[in-house]
């Protein structure tokens, strides 16, 4: 049966020396779908005084999906990918068993950034595997009725994005002036992030800076922009499996993140080496301490 909507302020943080408006996770909801990670990113103003670089540091168990919608950055990884990246494109990279990349300013000019930086936890089934690199510079495009849809991961209707899920999950980017009835699946949860304008979701209004939740149950959704507006909106089923974040580690145990944790603070090879002139980034010590 289709719930309410259940918004929640984002919360501030600083990546790098960048603020960003944090979605998820959410305190009493770690994921939807398996989208454990949502930080909405500007728009702020770079210049050489105020980079939004972010140097080499490891991932595990986990997508990392980036997505612009002005600036622009490349990324580099422990597998030797060097990439650029623009609006309109999709990085996806897999961490699985261990990877290391950093995402840098291109330019010395002054220059505005705004995008999303989600990640999608593995299912046990993948998450210990190979780290991989995929970009995709054509995304599908669904053409609705007063919105533009760009299909990220996953499938929209009767679309599908040609990057890798592991699990059934759908992410879109949304660009409405108007009135618009979107396809859901009834299996999936979803969330929508507003990254610009405003958005009446089922007669709530949404704005950036604000996650709004919608249960399973739902076939269709009803969106209103007065000014036109962008949202990401991200589903999939209920991940079934109890996740552990830390820092850039998604595991199942205080055990996997202590063996994350020292690894790449004695640098063993797990993560590799990033191609980068930036100095790696210190992993925080986990909060309960030496096991
Ligand atoms: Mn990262």
């Amino acid at each position: 049966m289709a719930g309410d909507i259940e918004v929640t302020e984002s919360r501030q943080a600083i990546v790098g020396t960048t603020p960003v408006r944090r979605a998820l996770p959410l305190r009493g909801r770690r994921t939807v779908g398996a989208w454990c990670f949502a930080d909405h990113i500007g728009p702020v103003d770079v210049s050489r005084h105020n980079d939004v670089g972010i140097a080499p540091h490891p991932h595990m168990g986990l997508h990392t999906v980036t997505w612009l919608l002005e600036g622009e950055l490349v990324h580099r990884d422990s597998l030797g990918s060097e990439q650029v990246i623009r609006p309109g494109q999709l990085n996806l990279m897999t961490a699985g068993h261990g990877i290391a990349h950093s995402e840098e300013s291109t330019r010395d000019d002054d220059w505005t950034m705004h995008g999303i930086q989600l990640w999608v936890a593995q299912p046990d089934s993948t998450r210990h595997g190979p780290s991989a690199f995929e970009h995709h510079a054509d995304l599908p495009i669904v053409e609705l009725d007063r919105a533009r849809g760009t299909v990220l991961v996953g499938e929209f209707g009767a679309t599908r994005s040609t990057a890798r899920s592991d699990t059934p999950l759908v992410g879109v980017d949304l660009d409405l002036d108007g009135a618009v009835d979107i396809p859901l699946e009834q299996r999936f949860e979803y969330g929508i992030v507003v990254l610009d304008g405003a958005i009446d979701v089922a007669g709530t209004t949404v704005k950036p800076g604000q996650f709004a939740y919608l249960g399973t149950g739902r076939d269709e959704l009803g969106l209103v922009a007065t000014d036109r507006s962008r949202l990401v909106l991200l589903g999939g089923t209920p991940f079934g499996e109890r996740v552990l974040m830390f820092w850039n580690f998604v595991a199942r145990s205080r055990d996997e993140v202590d063996a994350a944790y020292a690894s790449w603070r004695v640098d063993d090879g797990r993560f590799g080496t990033v191609a980068s002139s930036l100095p790696r980034i210190p992993s925080p010590a986990p909060p309960w301490g030496p096991s």
